[in-house]
């Protein structure tokens, strides 16, 4: 293979016009977006608690869960919650940056779990409030890709009727009675299979106050997909 001398490589990268979204750099071989080597750089989840889905070494229900059992029928993960996702996700919250967060559903796409047609995806929702001041919800985002790519429907059945506080340094009874209002159910789930969807899922206090409020609407089974799982060891600056 002939080697092209690197001042010309150089020059020609200048020319490119697709960026990275993960590291910046100018390239031709983005798929979705992300250069090979950030795509590589995303840390896999390789196995977690079937129903809230903590980082584990074998696939079995986790101690928390064991002690008191979620409100899901299960629950995955795509990516731990580490660099350099952690500060792709930061990004994708910037108000006006939407196109990453699509970025990013697209390259979760060959790590989804089977999802058959009569399942619905349900963005967590945020409250108006925080949705003016960011201009998109990232987690509607997501649903919207993976509806496209899965050919599922996306149901925004749930609304944010409280604009809860940070929930840093909440102990886990307090972050529950915080998101106790939360949410409310905005249409007919009765007897629907849901898949309650997020970026981030840190203790799981959100997304199971909102499989609750389906739950009591009388959804048949809520389950949940989220991009990135806090690993326990983690989690300080708990935001749900
Ligand atoms: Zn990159
Ligand atoms: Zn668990």
């Amino acid at each position: 293979m002939v080697k092209i001398p690197s001042p010309f490589t150089n020059h020609l990268r200048r020319w490119l016009p697709f960026r990275c979204f993960g590291c910046g750099e100018p390239g031709l071989m983005l798929h979705h977006g992300l250069c090979p080597w950030c795509r590589r750089a995303l840390p896999g989840l390789q196995q977690g608690c079937p129903l809230c889905a903590e980082p584990l070494t074998v696939s079995q229900l986790c101690h928390q869960c064991l002690r008191r059992r979620p409100p899901l029928a299960g629950c995955q993960a795509l990516w731990l919650y580490q660099q350099p996702l952690q500060r792709l996700i930061a990004q994708m919250k910037y108000p006006g940056d939407a196109p990453l967060t699509r970025v990013m559903a697209k390259a979760a796409l060959p790590l989804l779990p089977p999802l058959t047609a009569d399942l619905s995806l349900i963005p967590i929702p945020l409250h108006p409030k925080r949705q003016a001041e960011r201009g998109f919800n990232q987690a509607q985002l997501l649903c919207e890709e993976w509806s496209k790519a899965l050919n599922i429907t996306t149901e925004p059945l749930l609304v944010r009727t409280q604009d809860t506080p940070h929930q840093a340094g909440l102990k886990a009874a307090a972050r529950r009675r915080n998101l106790r209002r939360a949410f409310a159910v905005s249409g007919e789930v009765k007897g629907l299979r849901l898949v309650l969807v997020d970026d981030v899922m840190t203790t799981g206090s959100t997304l199971f106050a909102a499989a609750r409020v389906l739950r009591a609407a009388g959804a048949a089974e809520v389950r949940a997909l989220v991009l990135a799982r806090t690993p326990l060891d983690r989690r300080t600056g708990i935001l749900g």
